[in-house]
């Protein structure tokens, strides 16, 4: 199984790689894992990242300068590898890519994925998609610069070893990538840590607003369009506030939405121990892991919140968590 993709590789003269919209640490890390492995070991192929900008603290890695935007190659790859993607939807407008390539290869580790493309391999057990690439690799073949990627993958999506996708392997890989001599704390505190000042306050303001729901076992907050411009920030300088609200004592289920369009919201979920919020973001069309997971829902907030609501509730009662008649608020 594990040689499957280093065979597809083998086979393949044009090779290209993508991650999800909105890239993460680990789609960022995987991708340039496997991007770096290739350049070391088949110097011979043609590879490219097609992928969304990435964010400024991961430009670290080595070739994230490489990654390219564009749609608009017309040759075809002999072999498409997608990378922590439950679905075709959420590699956005790099799925045309999908559409020339002869052979398919999917990576990933989301419980939703159905598996796609020609070969999958998707374990949901693993902490993240870079430990599935990991076990596919020849460990003496594997360079500093790529596992610098991938630790920098394991440790964004366990929340620096901390959440319960953390197993025995996972800490078992991180010391051998660890052995390929990386500056740890470095990629710890600058890629997952370190915020800016305005980051720090919208923080503040998403966990001042935020309300509590269901005798405090549900938590949720919203960040609208008018807080994001106000503060000068984006979407995507609001990772870490979701943990924060799932961090609330007595809270079981932590509900992040932040205005993306005109009453639209991308919804994101974490919770501790009962709910299965990947089976919730399902059903609204997202996907995801049981603890963490995220879709995207259209209408005023107060209308996507009860939606959200009623399957998280029925979750919380089935559970034991809640009483059956237990007010909403
Ligand atoms: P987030 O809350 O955006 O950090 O996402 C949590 C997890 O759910 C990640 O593994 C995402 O890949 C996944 N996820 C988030 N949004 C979606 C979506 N719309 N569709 C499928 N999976 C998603
Ligand atoms: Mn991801
Ligand atoms: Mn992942």
């Amino acid at each position: 199984m594990s040689n499957a993709l280093i065979k597809a590789i083998e086979g393949a003269a044009r090779i290209g790689i993508s991650g999800h919209k909105r890239p993460d640490g680990d789609c960022v890390g995987s991708c340039l894992g496997l991007y770096n492995y290739i350049k070391d070991v088949y110097p011979e192929k043609e590879v490219t990242i097609y992928m969304e900008s990435i964010k400024h603290e991961f430009c670290f890695l080595r070739y994230a300068d490489q990654i390219n935007h564009s749609f608009t190659d017309q040759k075809g790859h002999d072999l498409y590898v997608v990378l922590d993607c439950g679905d075709e939807e959420r590699l956005g407008d790099y799925a045309i890519y999908l559409k020339k390539a002869k052979h398919i290869f999917c990576v990933d580790h989301h419980i939703s994925n159905k598996g796609f493309g020609d070969e999958y391999v998707v374990e949901p057990e693993a902490s993240s998609t870079c430990e599935v690439l990991f076990d596919m690799f020849d460990y003496d073949k594997i360079s500093r610069e790529c596992a610098e990627a991938l630790y920098m993958g394991i440790v964004h999506d366990t929340g620096v070893f901390k959440h319960t996708n953390t197993s025995r392997k996972t800490m078992h890989i991180a010391g051998d990538l660890i052995a390929k001599g990386l500056n740890t704390s470095h990629i710890i505190d600058d890629t997952f840590y370190r915020k800016t000042y305005a980051q720090n306050q919208i923080l503040g303001r998403a966990l001042m607003e935020s309300v509590l729901l269901m005798d405090g076992k549900v938590i949720y907050s919203v960040v609208t369009k008018e807080m994001l411009k106000f503060y000068g920030l984006t979407g995507a300088d609001l990772d870490g506030i979701i943990d924060n609200l799932r961090m609330t004592e007595g809270v079981e289920c932590a509900i992040l939405m932040y205005e993306i369009g005109i009453d639209k919201y991308k919804i994101s979920m974490r919770s501790n121990d009962f709910v299965n919020v990947s089976e919730v973001a399902s059903g609204f069309g997202g996907g995801g892991h049981i603890r963490a997971a995220g879709c995207t829902l259209t209408g005023l907030s107060q209308k996507v919140l009860d939606k959200l609501l009623i399957p998280i509730r029925e979750q919380l009662v089935a559970a034991g968590c809640i009483e059956n008649e237990t007010n909403v608020m």
